[in-house]
C-alpha cells in the first residue's frame, strides 16, 4: 500500500505552509503563547479577515463564485496544513459546510449569485430548520407547511433544536408544500429570512444555563417563491444532500482533534498515576487504536473519492457512528482518570466567551469538561447512532429493511 500523495500537490502544500508561517502570530501553537480575552477576540477578527483575503474559506468552490477551484487533493492538503498548524479554517459551519455546498449542487444560477458571495464573505449567517417536535429521526413526518400566496411562500409551523437561530439572518428549512403527496414527496427546501414578523425564536436553556439551540415558530412567515432550492416538492433529495455534508468529515484530518485530546488525557493519566492501573491502560490503548482506525478510514474515504468509487452515504454513516461513539467513551475515560478533580470547575468565565459551546459565567467548565458534556449530544445531532446503523445495515450490508409498524 502506497500512502504517499501525488508529488504534484507538494508545491501547493509549500504555498499554504508559507502563508501560515507569514500570517500566524509568532509562537502560535506553542504553550508559550497566551492571549487575553481582548487579544483573542482581536485575533479572531483579524484572522477571519486574513482567511477571506487569502481566499482560503471555501477554497474548493468554483472560481466563478469566489472560490479557488481547488482539486480534491489540494483541498485535502489545505485541511491538513491548517490542522497541522492548529489554525482555524471556518467562518460559519451552517453556511460554508451545509447550505453553501447544497446551493452549489442544487441551486439555480440566480440563487448562486444571490447567496454564495454572502456565505463566502461571512455577511449572511445561517441556521438549519429540519427537526420538529414530532419529526427528528423520522424527518419525513414533518408538519411545517408552506403555501404560495402570489410570488411568496407563507410558512406556518414549528422547528426545534435549531442551533444558533438567535444569531441567524436566514434559515434553510424543509416544509410540506403538497400535503396530498406521499410522505417523502411534497416537501420543499426553502431559504427564509429570520428577521421578520412571523418568526419567533425561543431559546432552550440547558442544564449548565447555556442556550445554544432554540425552538423556532413560524406564523405566516414569508420568503420569495424564488427561494426554493432544487425545485418545488423536491426538497427531500436536497435535504439528504445537506445531511450528507453534515455527516461527512474532513477525510484525512478528522482524527486529529481526537488525537490531540487523547494525548492530553494520556498526559493527565501519567501525571496522577492512573496510567499504572491495568484497566485504565487497556481503555487508553483501545482509545488510541480507535483514533488510528479513524485515520486509516480517512485514507480509505479519500481513495474512494479519488477513484470515483463514491460510497459517500455509507462511508459518512460509518464515520459518524464510529467517531461519535468513540468520543463519548474517551470522554468518560478522561473523567474517570481525573477522578474527583473532574467535579471541580476549573475554567474561567473569560474562557466561555471564546468557546462555541459556552457555559454560563457561574458554571465555568474547563475544555475537558465542556468536551465531555458536548460528547453526549454527538450521537444525536446530524442523525442518531441508531439511524446510522440502519443506513449501514441496509445500504452497506444489504440487510432487509427494518420492519415498519403497520396500521391495524
Ligand atoms: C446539540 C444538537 C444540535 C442540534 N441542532 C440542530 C439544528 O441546528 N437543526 C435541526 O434541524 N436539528 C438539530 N438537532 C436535532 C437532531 O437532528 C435530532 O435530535 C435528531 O435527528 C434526533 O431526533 P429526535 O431528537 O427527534 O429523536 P427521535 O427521532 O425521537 O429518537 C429518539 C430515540 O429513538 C431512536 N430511534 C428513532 N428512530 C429509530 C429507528 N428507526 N431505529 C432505531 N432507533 C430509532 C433514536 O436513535 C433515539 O435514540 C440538534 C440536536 C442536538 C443534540
Amino acid at each position: 500500500m502506497d500512502l504517499k500523495y501525488p508529488p504534484d500537490v507538494e508545491p501547493f502544500r509549500a504555498e499554504v505552509r508559507q502563508w501560515l508561517a507569514d500570517n500566524l502570530p509568532p509562537g502560535w501553537g506553542t504553550s508559550g503563547l497566551a492571549m487575553t480575552k481582548k487579544e483573542r477576540r482581536a485575533f479572531n477578527r483579524e484572522w477571519t479577515a486574513k482567511l477571506f483575503a487569502g481566499g482560503w474559506i471555501c477554497a474548493s468552490w468554483p472560481k466563478e463564485y469566489g472560490g479557488k477551484g481547488l482539486s480534491l487533493m489540494e483541498s485535502v492538503v489545505l485541511n491538513e496544513e491548517f490542522a497541522r498548524a492548529e489554525a482555524p479554517l471556518r467562518a460559519d459551519f451552517f453556511g460554508d459546510t451545509l447550505v453553501g455546498p447544497t446551493i452549489l449542487q442544487w441551486g439555480t444560477e440566480e440563487q448562486k449569485q444571490q447567496f454564495i458571495p454572502g456565505i463566502l464573505g461571512g455577511t449572511i449567517s445561517w441556521c438549519q430548520g429540519f427537526s420538529e417536535p414530532d419529526a427528528g429521526s423520522d424527518l419525513a413526518s414533518l408538519k411545517t407547511r408552506a403555501g404560495l400566496d402570489g410570488d411568496e411562500w407563507v410558512i406556518n409551523g414549528q422547528k426545534v433544536w435549531t442551533t444558533q437561530a438567535q444569531f441567524a439572518d436566514y434559515i434553510f428549512l424543509i416544509a410540506r408544500t403538497d400535503p396530498e403527496a406521499p410522505k417523502h414527496a411534497g416537501i420543499s427546501y426553502l431559504l427564509v429570512p429570520m428577521r421578520q414578523e412571523g418568526v419567533e425564536v425561543r431559546p432552550i436553556e440547558q442544564v449548565d444555563g447555556s442556550a445554544d439551540f432554540n425552538e423556532v415558530f413560524f406564523t405566516g412567515a414569508r420568503c420569495s417563491r424564488a427561494n426554493v432550492i432544487g425545485g418545488e416538492n423536491n426538497g427531500w433529495k436536497v435535504a439528504m444532500t445537506t445531511l450528507g455534508f453534515e455527516r461527512g468529515t474532513s477525510a484525512t484530518t478528522g482524527h486529529r482533534r481526537f488525537q490531540r485530546e487523547l494525548d492530553q488525557i494520556i498526559s493527565e493519566a501519567k501525571k496522577n498515576g492512573q496510567a499504572s492501573d491495568p484497566l485504565i491502560r487497556q481503555r487508553l490503548a483501545t482509545a488510541w487504536t480507535k483514533v488510528k482506525i479513524m485515520q486509516i478510514n480517512g485514507y480509505r474515504a479519500l481513495t474512494d473519492a479519488l477513484n470515483g468509487t463514491h460510497h459517500a452515504a455509507a462511508v459518512g454513516a460509518c464515520n459518524k457512528m464510529f467517531w461519535s461513539e468513540y468520543h463519548q467513551a474517551a470522554m468518560e475515560l478522561a473523567l474517570d482518570i481525573m477522578g474527583m478533580d473532574a467535579q471541580i470547575l476549573t475554567g474561567s468565565p473569560e474562557d466561555n466567551e471564546d468557546r462555541l459551546r459556552r457555559g454560563r459565567d457561574d458554571y465555568p467548565v474547563s475544555d475537558m469538561q465542556a468536551s465531555f458534556f458536548f460528547s453526549r449530544s454527538e450521537t444525536i445531532w446530524g442523525g442518531t447512532a441508531e439511524i446510522q446503523r440502519n443506513i449501514v445495515g441496509e445500504r452497506v450490508l444489504g440487510l432487509p429493511k427494518e420492519p415498519r409498524a403497520t396500521a391495524s
